[in-house]
């Protein structure tokens, strides 16, 4: 289980439907042991693609004497110190009120995370209390209806980044992705390692977001590789998870597909989310490990296509970028001439990155787009051993030295991989600031090209060492 959150605040403001709705009939622990621990609940919760173990400060009715105040501050602090991460719910139809304040005080004191709920946010009553909410100085509350389900996705959206922080700090504990260097640079791994790779499972499926102008055809892409309408008609009770994302097995290859806009926009349930937006897009992103920015053939590269496509590079993502409608496309040839040539006059910070053309409606090209996005994932995985670095860069500055400003040439003492996804690489360098940023590129494009990662982001710092 990833981490654990604690959804608190005083009684009444829907911690209880909340909780129910997270983690539906999955409760883990029924103490029924009269008295003490009846009061705190918990339970494995679900939300996306998101596991993690809730507890509820139910059972306390509103704190009217001293004791029963005194009962509901240890309980919250019982669950505040059990968590790594605490809701705090208030009701935004009655707005903030003197024990809303003193839960906020505890809060701030105590809890490492803490995420504002306004609940009770359906419809404009409760645009007041929400908005008196800042005034808490817990930051910008989630607009929550537990009841209705609502804002499920803006919960999803502040606590992913918080689970991929426990993830990353388990993979940390377990040596297998950091790089730790010893005194010659050189890394644990040793001399003669095959380069190294991950392949998704379906327990760490390939996150992929398929992003892209609204009718580029992006929903139908996404029903045609699954094979049926799941998206138009996932089941009441897979609705927060089918909204946000959806996990298939794409010939053989595991994938979760996070939300767009264009999936949303078919989904039932979602009628409030209609609105498109570039925001769904780039949330999309970020969750992201490869991104396929999906164009459509009659209007491509238009500047929202362009400003997501650099965006996904920005962020690291691995991008494939796929021309949709090619079925209806009749100057094929000429067409895909113009379209590589575009491709690389716009966009071309994303230089090698694969150019697939598909037809989502006839499944045309799904063969090609999936192979595509494996690769890409894999570059985006890969890690050089340490070894064959230092041998590589060697090469490259026998067959190009380093300027000498001044008389005096920049030294590069050696090179290593320190992270992947993307690939991050590390110079030992003796003036850093000197060297020209052509250099860099010079490095970066004999990266790309020696260790096959064309269209990877390749990251790359100069770090001093004199
Ligand atoms: P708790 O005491 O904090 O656990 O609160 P409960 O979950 O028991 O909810 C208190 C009351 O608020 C119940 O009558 C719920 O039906 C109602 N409630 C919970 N969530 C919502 C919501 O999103 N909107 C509205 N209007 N009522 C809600
Ligand atoms: P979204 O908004 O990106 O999710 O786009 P949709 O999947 O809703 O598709 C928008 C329109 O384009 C629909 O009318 C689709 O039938 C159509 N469409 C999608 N893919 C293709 C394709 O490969 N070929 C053709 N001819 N039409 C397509």
């Amino acid at each position: 289980m990833s981490f654990t959150l604690a959804i608190v605040g005083r009684p009444n403001v829907g911690k209880s439907t909340l909780f129910n709705r997270l983690v539906g009939k999955r409760l883990a622990l029924v103490d029924d042991q009269p008295g003490v621990t009846r009061d705190l609940r918990e339970g494995i919760a679900r939300l996306g693609d998101l596991r993690f173990t809730v507890i509820d400060t139910a059972g306390l009715e509103e704190a009217t004497d001293e004791s029963l105040q005194g009962r509901m501050r240890k309980l919250t602090e019982r669950a505040v110190d059990m968590a790594d991460v605490c809701l705090f719910l208030i009701d935004a139809r009655a707005g903030v009120t003197p024990t809303d304040e003193v839960f906020a005080d505890i809060l701030r004191k105590r809890a490492d995370h803490v995420i504002l709920g306004a609940n009770k946010a359906e419809g404009s009553a409760a645009d007041a209390g929400i908005y008196e909410s800042y005034g808490l100085g817990l930051g910008e509350p989630v607009r929550l209806s537990a009841e209705h389900g609502e804002g499920l996705n803006d919960l999803y959206a502040q606590l992913m980044p918080l689970a991929d922080e426990y993830e990353e700090r388990a993979r940390a504990e377990a040596p297998e992705t950091e790089v730790v260097l010893d005194e010659d640079g050189e890394d644990a791994e040793g001399e003669g390692e095959a380069i190294a790779s991950r392949t998704p499972t379906p327990e760490r499926p390939l996150q992929m977001a398929v992003v892209g102008r609204p009718n580029a055809g992006k929903s139908t892409l996404i029903n045609t590789i699954l094979g049926e309408d799941r998206l138009l008609t996932g089941p009441e009770a897979g609705i927060t998870r089918d909204a946000i994302s959806l996990q298939l097995d794409w010939d053989g290859l595991p994938v979760r597909v996070f939300d767009t806009a264009g999936m949303r926009k078919k989904s039932r349930v979602q009628d409030k989310l209609e609105k498109l937006s570039v925001s769904d897009g780039l949330r999309a992103v970020k969750f992201s490990e490869v991104v396929v920015v999906l164009l459509d053939a009659a209007i491509p590269f238009e500047s929202q296509d362009l400003r997501i496509a650099d965006l996904a590079e920005r962020e690291g993502r691995a991008v494939v970028v796929a021309v949709n409608k090619w079925d209806i496309e009749s100057e094929k040839q000429q067409k895909l001439r113009d379209m590589r040539e575009a491709f690389e006059r716009l966009l071309p910070q994303l230089r090698g990155a694969p150019l697939v053309t598909v037809s989502a409606k006839t499944g045309k090209g799904l063969d090609r787009l999936r192979a595509a996005v494996e690769k890409a994932y894999e570059m985006w995985n890969r890690r050089v051993p340490t070894a064959q670095l230092n041998r590589w860069l060697a090469g490259m500055v026998e067959a190009h030295p380093p300027p000498a400003p001044g008389g005096r040439r920049i030294k590069l003492r050696y090179m290593t991989q320190a992270k992947t996804r993307p690939p991050h690489f590390v110079v030992m360098c003796s003036h850093p600031d000197k060297l020209p940023e052509s250099y860099s590129r010079y490095l970066v494009n004999g990266l790309r090209e020696d260790f096959d990662m064309p269209g990877t982001p390749i990251r790359l710092h100069m770090r001093s060492q004199s």
